[in-house]
């Protein structure tokens, strides 16, 4: 599926005033930027409308305020300055995002220039898509772009409202997103492996499920293998397991049969005795785990085995961490399949924020065909959800 909505480059922005929705929600501390990479993602789109003479109103939310009203720790003025640093381009910036003083700021902006307001979320009323709070937004720009592909799962006001004022349109990031995530199901170079790993089947079953009538071949790792176990009868000891799941999971399993799809789970684990930094893993065979261990990682036989089905593939789609990589002990799991992936020709399309940052960990980042900005928002695609902000955008 190609993007289906218009973008900045079928409408003139010469002379206009364009409201954009980013995603700048970025780690902040201490008035220090660290992750820089949403920024980055943000610039092109920025050029482009500077570039072709538009007057740029950014806007986006940061953290989790509490919406009552300025909160320092969670003001955008260092995201700001962060821009300036790395666009090169003057960056203002206006510590109001509803009142007289945004207001004016935004009127003050002429072509070429760039305003950065306040967090949206200073405002409770955001959250729910007031129509106030959109009709207010609206009123700052002739058009509307989306760029924030993190937040494009949300309908809020800043992400949704003004498209039902003003003409809104896709920024390159949200179009490229989209475009990738959506591309392993519609024409993915085969053989397609997806990976899918992290905490639970509960909150992967529709990103399983889709996946299954697309790809080739299907890993499982992360502690939702255990729950996989238990539909095919194993024990899996003190491991972290979803009675309640296995039912579904079986299900699965007999889905991706019927698909013809290769389902690939844990031959051996890293097991240990209790859950800390200071816990000791041994590997034991998937079908002979002790009753007083759990499983923090695959083993070095199942490492081989999904280095191996990552080689051969055109495209790989990875969601989910191997193991606990937060610990260095249960980390080698998710490094040898990340590496396998790094090492390899095929497409590599990663999604899911705790899978970006064991990628990031590794250092492997500039290995990866595409590496999804947005946590949830990258999970509803892969689940075959439509994302609400892109929906309420110009068909093309
Ligand atoms: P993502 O954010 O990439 O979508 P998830 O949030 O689903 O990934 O899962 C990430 C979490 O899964 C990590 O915190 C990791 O420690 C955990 N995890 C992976 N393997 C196991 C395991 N065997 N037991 C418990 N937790 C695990
Ligand atoms: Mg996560």
């Amino acid at each position: 599926m190609a993007f289906t909505k218009k973008t900045v480059r079928d409408i003139d922005v010469n002379g206009k005033r364009v409201l954009m929705r980013v995603d700048f929600n970025v780690p902040v501390k201490d008035g220090v930027v660290g992750d820089i990479t949403r920024i980055q993602k943000a610039i092109p789109t920025i050029k482009y409308l500077k570039e072709h003479g538009a007057g740029i109103v950014l806007m986006s939310h940061l953290g989790r305020p509490s919406g009552t009203g300025y909160e320092e720790a969670l003001s955008l003025a260092p995201v700001a300055k962060k821009l300036e640093e790395l666009s090169g381009y003057k960056v203002s910036f206006v510590a109001d995002t509803y009142g007289e003083e945004a207001k004016a700021a935004v009127e003050a902006v002429k072509p070429g220039d760039i305003l950065l307001l306040e967090n949206v979320r200073f405002l409770k009323a955001e959250k729910k898509n007031d129509p106030e709070v959109a009709k207010k937004l609206a009123s700052y720009g002739d058009i509307f772009v989306l760029d924030a592909f993190g937040t494009a799962h949300r309908a809020q006001g800043s992400v949704v409202g003004p498209a039902a004022y003003i003409p809104a349109v896709a920024g390159f990031l949200l179009e490229k997103e989209v475009d990738t995530l959506t591309s392993i199901f519609s024409e993915p170079k085969r053989p397609f492996v997806a990976i899918v790993g992290g905490s639970k089947v509960s909150s992967k079953i529709g990103v399983l499920d889709h996946l299954i009538d697309s790809c080739d071949t299907l890993i499982i790792g992360g502690g939702m293998a255990y729950t996989f176990f238990l539909a095919q009868g194993y024990q899996v000891g003190t491991s972290l397991q979803e009675p309640d799941w296995v039912e579904r999971a079986g299900e699965m399993l007999k889905k991706a049969q019927e698909k013809g799809v290769k389902i690939l789970l844990p031959v051996d684990n890293i097991v240990t005795d209790h859950f800390g930094e200071d816990a000791v893993g041994e590997a034991v065979a998937s079908n002979a785990i002790p009753s007083d261990r759990m499983g923090m990682d695959i083993g070095p036989k199942t490492e081989k085995l999904y280095a191996d089905a990552v080689s051969g593939a055109a495209t790989v789609f990875w969601n989910g961490p191997m193991g606990v990589f937060e610990m260095d002990q249960f980390a080698h799991g998710t490094e040898v399949v990340a590496k396998a992936i790094a090492d390899s020709s095929c497409t590599s399309i990663i999604g899911g924020g705790d899978s970006v940052a064991a990628i990031n960990k590794f250092g492997l980042a500039d290995k990866m065909s595409w590496i999804s900005t947005g946590g949830g928002a990258s999970m509803e695609l892969v689940e075959g959800k439509a994302l609400p902000g892109v929906e309420a955008l110009l068909d093309a």
